[in-house]
């Protein structure tokens, strides 16, 4: 059984897959506390479910594309078994993770996007560092950026570790803490050649909206 707090149908907002269509797991629970967190309402609520209901509740939407998030997902242990069955199911299966728990036993069939915590996210010292080894090219790493340290820290990490060789990087905002237009003009300025994204269903929608 895992604890989900919610199934929904939306349109994807972050990543690459920006705008299509997508059925959304929440899965309850996180073990990290990040200062603009925009879900705590998944850090306890939710109900049990087993893989088999899951999976029917998301065959209602006939969409293909699946994303697994939270909270944080991997908290659950059986969230590895869920991506694994989606997968063998057909559907095309993404993994939202806050970058703090191991992901070298995700399915190779899914796709990875994990945070890096920047600094004014308070959860600095959880990076989960090794899991850049477990990357797949067509994974990514995504940074929450608040202010102009975390700026230049993120850009040192993607240099350090040479991410843009890896794996697709994700520059994105903190809603509300940065303006977007100061983030673009740094990453232009640096000519950085990572790719800069907007949490797009705060703009389609109320930024506190819940299920979108
Ligand atoms: S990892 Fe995600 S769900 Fe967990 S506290 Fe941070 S922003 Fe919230």
């Amino acid at each position: 059984m895992l604890k989900i707090n919610e199934i929904y149908y939306s349109v994807q907002g972050e990543s690459t897959k920006a705008g299509l269509p997508c059925v959304f797991v929440r899965l309850t629970y996180c073990n990290l506390r990040c200062s603009y967190c925009d879900t705590e309402y998944a850090f306890y609520e939710g109900k049990d479910l087993s893989i088999e209901d899951i999976i029917l509740e998301i065959r209602k939407y006939d969409c293909s594309l699946v994303e697994i998030t939270g909270g944080e997902p991997l908290f659950q242990e059986e969230s590895f078994g869920l991506m694994r069955q989606l997968a063998d199911n057909g559907f095309e299966v993404l993994l939202e993770t806050g970058g703090s728990l191991p992901v070298n036993n995700v399915d190779k069939r899914v796709k990875i996007i994990m945070d890096l915590k920047t600094p004014s996210s308070g959860m600095l010292k959880k990076n989960m560092y090794e899991n850049i080894n477990y990357l797949k090219k067509e994974d990514e790493v995504k940074f929450v950026i608040g202010s102009r340290e975390d700026y230049l820290w993120s850009k040192n990490i993607v240099e350090t570790y040479s991410l843009n060789n890896k794996c697709h990087v994700l520059f994105s905002v903190v809603f509300g803490k940065l303006l977007p237009v100061e983030l673009v003009n740094w990453i232009l300025e640096d000519k950085l050649n990572i790719r800069f994204q907007l949490q797009m269903h705060k703009f389609i929608w109320k930024p506190d909206e819940r299920g979108v």
